[in-house]
């Protein structure tokens, strides 16, 4: 098994020239491709009427026609105006599928950032020197990275290379060794909190509320700015600041919240919700949750680097019971079932989604198999009370305020 890794080096060459060329070369690359593209009217399940876009993709045009036009006073090497298609064309793919979801207008993409990706074919690596033409016979890049630390690592060769400014990046395959898994944690995720569950460490409830106020004092912030200085021209400046503080922060917080999950739980397999699928079933426009969901993602690709993860489809988890199978429609935080199931929804809903990642379907039997290896909690995260038929369990706690276990509200009994 291989993982893609990157490696960064600074270099002093000054590309603007080439770099700015190489963006605007795309950006013709996607005008041809947009002035060919043809608008289909189609109706949709729901017989509303939408225009969809047809993509020119024949090979004549691709290969020769749209190449041959962009080589007229290219300078620089050929295989660049290769590479600018390709990415023309996958920019282009990505808007189109993005605008039939309805994510994006019909607007022309327009290609801002300056970098160039190169393919492993179209540059030179020996002795430790990297070499990358820019213009034929006459202009190349050197990097030496014969003391570069990721070499020993980067058994699986190196890959592709992405040219920016500043920056080199180096691409390259790391082997991961097989190791067997511990056990397989599902994740629930929710505003404030991620519900995990597995058999034999119970309900993990690790507390987002830290990460929602970063970003509630960063909305304040900026709401606070604009009534204050609507038509000041630096406002734009500011709030543009604001927001990179309020990532750069909420990165920060999934950095060492996934570090400590990987930690706790070495050696086991994190099932996340596919979050694309969770949005055909809950079409949510609310703000909170649009945030919560990038958050959600961060973690996810956080803990694809720290650890493994296997992605679940979101599907009912929140409906099943994950006792006898039966679809509820959960109200208020208690999950309740006419087979007497009371429980905290979100750990219904990580239950069923590690049910999932054992490839298995709610019986009462496995349901009571599940449970047994860990007593003494209440289901509901209330304290137990002796009145209640139910089994009498609650969470371990993760407070990530500390990126510690704070503790258990009851301990288990043996
Ligand atoms: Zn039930």
């Amino acid at each position: 098994m291989y993982q893609i890794r990157a490696y960064n080096i600074k270099h002093n060459y000054n590309l603007k020239e080439f770099l700015e060329a190489y963006r605007l070369l795309i950006q013709r690359a996607i005008d041809e491709i947009w002035n060919r593209i043809e608008w289909i009217e189609k109706f949709n399940r729901e017989g509303r009427k939408r225009i969809i876009p047809i993509i020119l993709k024949d090979g004549c045009f691709k290969h020769h026609e749209l190449r041959n036009m962009l080589l007229i006073n290219w300078e620089y090497s050929k295989h660049y105006v290769d590479s600018a298609i390709k990415q023309a064309y996958s920019l282009l793919k990505s808007w189109r599928r993005n605008y039939i979801k309805g994510e994006r207008s019909r607007r022309k993409p327009v290609v801002k950032k300056r970098f160039v990706r190169i393919k492993e074919t179209l540059y030179s690596y020996k002795d430790g020197v990297i070499k990358v033409s820019i213009k034929p016979h006459e202009e190349y890049l050197i990097f030496d990275i014969s003391k570069a630390w990721f070499l020993s690592r980067a058994k699986g060769g190196m890959g592709e290379l992405i040219l920016n400014e500043n920056y080199l990046t180096i691409t390259y395959r790391r082997r991961v060794k097989g190791k067997p898994i511990n056990g397989k944690i599902a994740w629930d995720s929710n505003e404030k909190s991620l519900d995990g569950f597995n058999p034999k460490i119970g309900w993990i409830k690790v507390d987002l509320t830290n990460l929602f106020h970063i970003h509630r004092v960063y909305e304040l912030k900026r709401k606070r700015l604009q009534t204050r200085a609507s038509k000041k021209p630096s406002l734009k400046a500011i709030l543009r600041r604001y927001s990179k503080r309020e990532r750069n922060r909420a990165k920060d917080f999934v950095h060492k919240l996934t570090a400590q999950l990987a930690k706790q739980f070495r050696r086991h397999l994190h099932g996340f919700e596919d979050l694309r699928k969770e949005e055909m079933f809950n079409k949510s426009k609310n703000h909170n949750r649009k945030v919560a969901k990038s958050d959600w993602k961060v973690i996810q690709a956080f803990m694809d680097y720290k650890s493994r993860i296997e992605i679940l489809n979101p599907k009912n988890s929140t409906k099943r019971c994950s006792r006898c199978g039966m679809m509820n429609a959960p109200k208020g935080a208690l999950y309740k079932c006419k087979c007497g199931l009371r429980m905290d929804r979100q750990l219904n809903a990580a239950i069923n989604l590690y049910l999932q990642m054992e490839g298995l379907s709610p019986s009462p039997k496995l349901f009571q198999g599940l449970m047994r290896g860990w007593s003494g909690f209440t289901l509901t995260g209330e304290e137990a009370d002796e009145g209640f038929d139910e089994l009498a369990r609650s969470p371990r706690l993760m407070n990530s305020k500390s990126y510690v276990c704070l503790r258990r509200l009851r301990n288990p009994e043996p």
